[in-house]
Order: structure tokens, then sequence, then C-alpha cells
């Protein structure tokens, strides 16, 4: 499995990021913006099982099970329950992603950390518009972004597939070589490095979003956001 050394965390050191030719900053959101500690995502899945567990009339254990392979087989578990059952992607999406976020609040750090990155702002998730403008709203940053590009942008193609890339590209008519990506799930740093753009990869803990982080496709590896944020400031200031 992949293992980061020291060395390469050295290499990938995001203060090496060159930002005076950046223009365009493209964000992931879950377990990016918020960092995986945060444990939204726990939140969002806890409600995939439920969905399942009602909608196939499945013990508690063999929902789990199911949704734990399709997120591994189909990128996303919507994709996997569209794929072999069919299911309609606005019901399920609109119940999972409705969570309780009352936990949250203005996050001045990360919004004067935004403030200060020059350039336009996007967000690409694999989730939806609605669930990532609460999030952004609740942390008090969602004027930072041009818009949100969606599951529903991407035609039901979730990263790391290459279309929805060019599509974002295309809709956002940004520069690829003046873009800078930011993830925490490794291998959907590979089609943005395809396109010219630079990438940083937010350390992990889980093995799915490790893996590829070790490929040249990586750039920069910062420890979560706000390092990176910080690191960035310090670039532009030097
Ligand atoms: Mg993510």
């Amino acid at each position: 499995m992949t293992e980061i050394s020291a060395s390469m965390l050295q290499d990938k050191d995001p203060m090496k990021l060159d930002t005076s030719e950046i223009s365009a900053w493209v964000f992931d959101l879950d377990n990016t913006i918020y960092p995986a500690h945060q444990s939204l995502f726990p939140r969002v899945a806890s409600r995939m099982i439920d969905w399942i567990e009602q909608n196939f009339k499945l013990e508690r254990e063999q929902a789990e099970a199911l949704k734990t392979r399709l997120f591994l087989e189909y990128g996303t578990t919507m994709n996997g329950l569209s794929s072999e059952y069919s299911v309609e992607p606005e019901d399920f999406l609109s119940y999972v992603h409705d969570i309780d976020l009352s936990d949250l609040s203005y996050d001045k750090e990360l919004d004067a950390g935004m403030s200060a990155l020059p350039g336009k702002k996007y967000i690409y998730t694999n989730g939806t518009v609605l669930h990532a403008s609460r999030i952004l709203e609740a942390y008090g940053i969602g004027h930072h972004f041009e818009f949100i590009f969606d599951i529903f942008a991407s035609n039901h193609l979730p990263k790391p597939a290459l279309q929805p890339y060019q599509d974002f590209l295309a809709q956002s008519e940004i520069n690829p070589k003046q873009a800078v990506m930011i993830e925490d799930m490794a291998r959907n740093l590979e089609p943005a490095a395809k396109l010219g753009m630079q990438t940083v990869w937010l350390m992990a803990e889980h093995s799915w979003a490790k893996k590829g982080a070790t490929e040249p496709y990586v750039h920069y590896i910062a420890r979560d956001l706000k390092h990176f944020l910080s690191d960035a400031q310090h670039v532009l200031t030097r």
C-alpha cells in the first residue's frame, strides 16, 4: 500500500508551488474543505446505509456491506445504485445529504485563507450543489466561489472519470496550466494533472483516499487545507 516518505514530503512541499502563474483554484468538497476528523462524511454515509436499509428491506449490516461494495466498485455509492439497481439520483441524494450541520459555525481562518488566494475559486464535488452550499454557508465561505460543479453537472460520472474534468474546464473557461486542484482522494488528481493542472493532495488516512498518493500526478502534498492555505500565503508574501 501507499507509504509517504519524509523525502517525498520534502520534494512535494507546497511551499515550492509557484503561485505567480496561478489564476484559478479548484477545491474538492468532502474531506477537503473540512478535514476528515470533522466527521461530516460519515453522517452522509450513515444516511446512505439508512436509505439502502429502508428501500431494499435489508438488515443494517447487509446494507452497509452493499454500500461499501458499490462505493469501491463504482467510485460513488450513487453511481453503483443507479448502475445496478436503476435508482433515481435525485431522491437518494437529497435524502443522504440532509445531515445535521448545527455544530458548524463561521470559520474565520478559512475565510481569511480563501481571501488571501488571488484568482477565482471553484468547488468540484462528487456530491451535490445543495450539500456543498450548505457546508460552505455554514463556514461562511460560500461567497468565495464562482460556482459549484457537482455530480449532476458531471452527468453522473464521478471523479476520476476524465470527461467531467473537461466539461468543468470548458464551463469555467480557466486555463488548466494556470490552475491548481486540491483533493483528499489522490487518484482524483490524475485527470487534473493529465489536463495540465497542478495538483495538491491533502493527506488522508483511508486507504481509498491514499490510493495513488505516491504517483507522479500528485505534485504537492499538504497536511490539510488550512496548512495548505497558510503555506500559500507564505509563498505569496515572500
Ligand atoms: Mg473528498
